[in-house]
């Protein structure tokens, strides 16, 4: 059973978008059904046929109604996943909000210089990463904004108001206002003054949607107020979190085709950012400077001075790369123990190791670890960032390389399975054709002799000639494909024994005399006085000068001539078929002797024939040690040779004739032959055969008579 097919819905309004949806999910082989109403899509939800994997909303031309109507529907229990498109361009911190604004850190600039003129309190909800929340304060202090940092959000609206210049001490709840600062005493920091609202940073571990209820109740205190959520991580990342928590996504309105690779989860890569990177280390100072450097390069950064808490992390949350100090303490285990734990949790992880200079022995034995554990590098502590930058940014090349590899691998798989299901097919088929076609055929074969016997009337008499020799012709197609069959199985087999090949040469002829006079073809024979016997198949090799002599014919106009030469070396024998015919042109010539192969030229002259036969008598000659190859020249002829090694003792088995065959290596191209020795065709180039080595295994018995392929 198919898997069910799988749809999402997009709400928008705008018709180029749903145009970009729809060819999207087409390209993942998707349904997209696109509707105007959070209404219409809730409308959709359920069908029994398919499977629907999330819905998409383009908040940027929808009424607020219609948002939150949509974010209402997908509060309902079973709701499908939901990820709202925000507007692309950046926010302007000016227009009044009405929920909190999402920002990537490094800040744009245009923000921030819009950020210097807006004269009312704001709050930036910040990553978890301590690293953050401090460029930030540096980021925001320098376009003249008085920053406060808090740790959490509890009472923050009352602080506010408080320091707005209402009541000098914050309400009781969650502890004192100036308690909550971070690292500075009450005193330190005076309220507000001179008009300069406040601007609170505040440590956050939620995410947008957790964020809703704090901005309501700092809204509803000071309706003026806004609120920022800026995050390292990128768009990408941020939603992907936000559905594992079944929480509704974000996710900007020019990413709109990688909303349906998040509901998949087939997102490797974060295509905005450059990397997820997580960083451990128990110095703080070089984890400001390193975190600061990596995401002013566009690096999405976590730091953590604890080891628990960054396996943590890893546990709930996707990495590219983790950069571990070795001096960091983990549950008794050294730095590089915990990368290995590390790459024990997610095995496409890369690591980076920070060992301390000193003592050097450990700093040896960190870099000598680098090989050993398998990390991606090792560095030495202080750590230059820009170090750091190139070495992350060659993991992550690795990385990619890594998974590419990995897809590709899957993906030859998939298809040598379907190869594989073929092959099975075509040898059932081959099989097939072998024995259930060839039984019968032999049947009407030796009814059609018997009829010729009895039959006097010359009119049926000329039938049963037809049903003859069509029977023949199907005969010998159904003999290649056997031979085929046997040869792509590796179960081929001739039967090596003594082997006088002038008495099959001249059995050939015999028999190619006849083919050659119905076409006013001239057939010639040129062979020595004797010969030594050799070790072959007479079968086999008869089936192959035979194939070599009938194509001669085949493809020769009337009054032309073929010859078959055969001439014995010092350690071989050369047989050879050269034709007065239509030639094979340069490019055809080295795919002569692949399978099926059939060349443009010959088409009109071409008889019954799939294209094996060339192919089968190479695969004979290869088993009987010898080698096979062609000259030829478009318009003027051909000649196919082949080589026989001079063996004195016969061999049984291909593989020992292989053994056997010296000097020439088996399957290897013989020479042409000499020449001088059969006709010369003017100006024919001499070319080289193509040849693979040989042999392969060869066991299936010869056929009891030879083709005929005429
Ligand atoms: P078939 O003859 O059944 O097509 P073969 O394997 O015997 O299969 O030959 C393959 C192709 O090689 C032919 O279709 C033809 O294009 C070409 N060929 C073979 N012998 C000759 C020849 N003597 N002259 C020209 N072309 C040839």
């Amino acid at each position: 059973m198919g898997a069910a097919l799988q749809r999402v819905i997009l709400v928008t309004h705008d018709d180029a978008l749903a145009d970009i949806f729809k060819k999207a999910c087409e390209r993942r082989k998707m349904t997209a059904e696109c509707v105007k109403t959070a209404t219409e899509a809730r409308a959709r939800w359920y069908d029994e046929e398919s499977q629907l994997v999330g819905v998409v909303g383009d908040s940027s031309v929808m009424n607020p109604q219609e948002k939150y109507q949509l974010l209402q529907f997908h509060c309902e229990p079973g709701a499908p996943r939901l990820i709202v498109l925000d507007p692309p361009q950046v926010p302007d911190p000016r227009a009044p909000i009405e929920t909190v604004t999402r920002l990537r850190w490094p800040l744009n600039a245009a923000f921030v210089d819009a950020l210097k003129e807006i004269q009312v309190p704001m709050v930036f909800l910040t990553d978890s990463t301590l690293y953050l929340t401090g460029m930030l304060q540096a980021r925001l202090q320098s376009i003249g904004l008085k920053t406060y940092i808090f740790e959490s959000a509890t009472g923050l609206s009352q602080t506010l108001q408080s320091l707005l210049g209402g009541e000098k001490e914050a309400p009781a709840e969650g502890g004192g206002f100036w308690s909550r600062l971070s690292g500075k005493k009450a005193e330190e920091e005076a309220p507000a003054e001179g008009g300069v609202p406040p601007c609170a940073i505040v440590l956050w571990k939620g995410d947008a949607f957790d964020a809703q209820p704090v901005h309501q109740r700092v809204t509803q205190t000071i309706p003026e107020a806004r609120m920022f959520l800026v995050t390292s991580s990128g768009a990408v990342h941020n939603a992907e979190r936000a559905l594992r928590k079944m929480r509704p996504a974000f996710m900007p309105r020019d990413l709109i085709e990688n909303t349906i690779d998040v509901f998949t989860t087939k997102i490797n890569a974060d295509p905005m950012g450059l990397g997820r990177v997580l960083l451990v280390d128990n110095f703080k100072p070089q984890l400001i400077q390193l975190s600061t450097s990596l995401m002013a390069e566009g690096y999405e950064v976590l730091a953590h001075m604890s080891a628990e808490e960054a396996m943590e992390e890893l546990k709930t949350d996707h990495f590219h790369i983790a950069v571990v100090g070795a001096a960091i303490a983990f549950a008794q285990h050294t730095g590089v123990e915990l990368a290995q734990k590390m790459r024990e949790l997610d095995p496409d992880l890369r690591l980076i190791l920070m060992v301390d200079r000193y003592p050097l022995q450990s700093a040896l034995q960190g870099v000598s670890q680098v090989v050993e554990v398998g990390l991606d590098d090792c560095l030495l502590k202080p750590v230059e960032p820009s170090r750091l930058r190139f070495s992350i940014s060659r993991a992550l090349e690795r990385r990619r390389l890594l998974l590419e590899n990995k897809r590709l691998l899957d993906e030859l798989k998939v298809a040598n399975e379907e190869l594989e299901q073929l092959t099975g097919f075509q040898k059932k088929f081959f099989a097939t054709v072998a024995h259930d076609v060839k039984n019968p055929l032999t049947a009407i074969r030796g009814y059609a002799e018997l009829l010729s016997w009895k039959i006097k009337d010359q009119d049926l008499m000329k039938c049963v000639t037809h049903i003859q020799s069509s029977s023949k012709t199907l005969e010998g197609l159904i003999s290649d494909l056997v031979d085929f069959a046997a040869i792509e199985s590796g179960k081929l087999r001739v039967n090596m024994a003594e082997m006088d090949l002038l008495q099959v040469a001249n059995e050939v002829s015999s028999r190619i005399q006849v083919a050659a006079n119905n076409r006013q073809i001239q057939f010639k024979m040129s062979l020595p006085e004797s010969l030594p016997k050799l070790s072959g198949d007479p079968l086999r090799i008869g089936q192959v000068i035979q194939n070599l002599c009938t194509n001669g014919i085949q493809y020769t106009c009337e009054k032309g001539a073929v010859y078959l030469k055969i001439e014995q070396g010092p350690s071989l024998i050369t047989v050879s078929v050269r034709d007065t015919g239509i030639g094979i042109s340069k490019e055809d010539l080295p795919r002569i002797f692949q399978r099926f192969f059939q060349a443009e030229n010959a088409q009109k002259m071409r008889r019954a024939g799939f294209g094996l036969g060339l192919k089968i008598a190479q695969e004979i000659v290869k088993a009987h040690g010898g080698g096979m190859g062609v000259d030829s020249e478009l318009g003027k002829g051909s000649v196919f040779y082949f080589t026989l090694p001079l063996t004195s003792t016969p061999t049984q088995t291909p593989a020992q004739a292989g053994a056997s065959a010296a000097p020439a290596a088996p399957g290897a191209p013989p020479k042409p032959p000499h020449p001088g020795d059969v006709p010369a065709i003017p100006g024919m180039p001499s070319m080289q055969g193509p040849h693979t080595p040989m042999p392969r295994r060869l066991q299936t018995p010869p056929p009891k008579s030879l083709p005929e392929k005429q």
